[in-house]
């Protein structure tokens, strides 16, 4: 039954730190790492252009070693070993980014029959739209193997109505539903969103297309209003938290606004299901649309089933 989502507001001890934390904390933390990572490419560009010079050098001093005593071949090696000691320090982040790849494929050869059915074709039954904070995978969180989720993930998991035109987002459903024909879609919400942070902290007079950000999140307004008309006493963070789960229930009816969609529902040949990760406490609440009480709802409001809270 349960009108509408499940939603539990409740005071979250931690939540006080971030009320200091810029609206964008999430994307900051972002920003500053990219600034990292150019200062680590510009380090090793540097490196590069030092071990081209090096070579040369190198080059130089083998024809003079090779006339020269023992002892000045020795440091010859040992200059290179330090030069490339260097060069494995500057790709840290890549050699394990490697290791990792190495280890993904001991899986792949080990499962290699299923990976070579799935290299002539997908067949996923779900598709999975999630947002694209890099806490929340949900192949990580939901353990979904290649091949069994289509997945987009944008900022705030947000499905924009079928009015508003194109988007990578329902590009991707277009697929998903009319060729890869999913069973499910799914809507996957979580704690501390910094795109939802970004849609609360919109004030009416903001300019929506005064930033990508701004201009992508005015999708969840809807939500936004209801979290503002129901959750009106309580603190800032509280309110994001409310609205975090209903965006989702935003998306869930948007997602009814695309013809193609709705008729799959009304079929029973697809199903739309709302998800919400709590990151903090790791937990996850998952419902699904029930589309014949929503349809027969007088106000709009999302008729829910099968709720599920894993803890
Ligand atoms: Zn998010």
């Amino acid at each position: 039954m349960a009108f509408p989502a499940p939603i539990s507001v409740s005071p979250d001890p931690t939540a006080a730190s971030s009320n200091s934390c810029t609206v964008f904390h999430g994307f900051v933390s972002n920003s500053s790492r990219i600034f990292g990572w150019k200062l680590k490419s510009g380090k090793r560009e540097k490196l590069r252009l030092r071990l081209v010079s090096d070579s040369r050098n190198t080059q130089r001093l083998s024809l003079r070693a090779s006339m020269g005593p023992s002892g000045f071949t020795q440091q010859l090696e040992n200059k290179k070993l330090e030069t490339v000691t260097e060069a494995e320090d500057g790709c840290d982040i890549f050699h394990d980014i490697k290791d990792r790849f190495l280890s993904f494929k001991k899986n792949y050869l080990k499962n290699n029959e299923q990976f070579q059915i799935l290299a002539k074709g997908q067949a996923p039954k779900f598709m999975v739209i999630a947002c694209a904070d890099s806490r929340v995978c949900p192949s990580n969180i939901l353990g979904f193997r290649p091949g069994e989720a289509f997945t987009i993930r944008n900022v705030a998991n947000l499905v924009p109505p079928f009015e508003s035109g194109p988007s990578e987002t329902n590009a991707a459903l277009e697929f998903a539903v009319n060729s890869l024909k999913v069973e499910n879609i799914l809507v996957i919400g979580h704690s501390r969103c910094g795109g939802i942070r970004a849609l609360m902290s919109m004030q009416d007079e903001d300019d929506a297309n005064a930033s990508f950000i701004k201009s992508w999140v005015v999708v969840g307004k809807n939500a936004k209003i209801k979290t503002e008309a129901a959750a009106c006493s309580l603190n800032f963070d509280q309110k994001c938290r409310h609205c975090e789960k209903e965006s989702v229930n935003n998306s869930l009816s948007n997602l009814l606004t695309y013809p193609w969609i709705e008729t799959k529902v009304v079929n029973g040949e697809l199903s739309i299901h709302g998800g919400y990760y709590d990151f903090t406490e790791c937990t996850f609440d998952k419902w699904t649309l029930d589309y014949q009480k929503t349809k027969m709802e007088q106000i709009g409001r999302l008729a829910v089933k099968d709720t599920l809270f894993w803890s």
